[in-house]
């Protein structure tokens, strides 16, 4: 059995290469929900909408969420009310988060509700949000003024495109929050434990902040593989380089290698970025060199098979 610490975008482009190199059913993906919250009234889950699209394959192909082939008349239709949706759904896409909120209305738990839509969409693997209690990722930013604010994720990401600078970062609940049911059980039972490549600070830092998620890591530091989200000094793509500069974490393979260090005891670093691999090592963390860059499907199966072969 194979857990993933997952993210959105950048975890889902691996999950969908690992569950070709191993039998999908085998892997428990644990995804973040400090992204999450409510428009309209619906209950939106970002990053487990993004790893249940993209390993059902009906994910957007360039946006980084929502479907593929989508049309936004509902939400644009809002113009006529005088109000901004600066937060975009898909028409499509509506259908989930109505089916989730109505659901959790009901009373199910959001592990409930996420199963549903994962089996719904023929997703094999089995997805489990990081936690049922909510936890919001809350971004302080510096003004012009010289005034503080602080933002919901989505404001700052979105509706100021992650422009402000960021001065802290916290995960709101997250102290009194509890892992899902069966999380902590996977994790100690796991053979290998992937943390995807996914940005250290707003997807893997909530999952981490769930009391008990870090420790049970830590116990099985010899099984987890990381993958860098950062190749030469640099994101792939989304705003890592701005949370993690101002919170003091080097914007390198190796500043994510020293994050992670108490928990995960092999990083897969890129190519390119070999030369920094005795600098993971002082840290405490093996070295794995591959091809990190996930171009296609083909290139995210040979990277999960080095990650996995190296912790074998
Ligand atoms: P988000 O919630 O959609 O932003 O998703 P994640 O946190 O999972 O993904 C964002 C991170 O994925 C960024 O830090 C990117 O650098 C990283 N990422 C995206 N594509 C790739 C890739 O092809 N290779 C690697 N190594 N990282 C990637
Ligand atoms: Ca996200």
């Amino acid at each position: 059995m194979l857990v993933a610490l997952a993210g959105g975008v950048g975890a889902a482009r691996f999950l969908r290469g690992l569950v070709r190199v191993v039998p999908p059913e085998d892997v428990t993906v644990v995804v973040n929900t400090a992204d999450d919250d409510v428009f309209w009234g619906l209950a939106v889950s970002p990053d487990l909408d993004t790893v249940t699209y993209t390993l059902a394959g009906t994910e957007h192909p360039e946006q980084g969420w929502g479907l593929a082939g989508e049309t936004f008349r509902v939400i644009d239709g809002l113009a006529r009310y005088g109000v901004d949706p600066w937060f975009r759904l898909g028409d499509r896409d509506l259908a989930t988060h109505l089916y989730r909120t109505s659901r959790l209305a009901d009373g199910a738990t959001l592990t409930e509700v996420t199963t549903e839509i994962a089996a719904a969409w023929g997703v094999a693997p089995r997805i489990v949000p990081m936690s049922d209690d909510r936890v919001a990722t809350r971004v302080t930013v510096g003004r012009d003024d010289g005034r503080e604010e602080t933002l919901a994720m989505q404001e700052w990401f979105v509706r100021e495109r992650a422009a402000s600078t960021v001065v802290a970062v916290d995960f709101e609940g997250a102290a009194e929050s509890r892992p899902a049911p069966g999380v902590l059980d996977a994790i100690a039972a796991a053979d290998t434990i992937v943390v995807c490549p996914s940005n250290p600070v707003i997807s893997i830092g909530p999952l981490l902040a769930v009391p008990g998620i870090r420790d049970a890591m830590a116990r099985r530091r010899d099984r987890v593989v990381g993958v860098s989200p950062i190749i030469a000094g640099a994101p792939v793509k989304g705003p890592a380089d701005r949370l993690m500069g101002p919170l003091g974490i080097e914007v390198s393979c190796v500043g994510v290698a020293r994050a992670y260090a108490d928990f995960c005891g092999t990083l897969v670093i890129d190519s390119g970025d070999a030369a920094h691999a005795p600098a993971l090592e002082a840290a405490g963390v093996r070295a794995v060199v591959a091809d990190t860059l996930m171009t296609d499907a083909r290139v995210a199966a040979a990277l999960a098979r080095h990650a996995l072969d190296a912790v074998a």
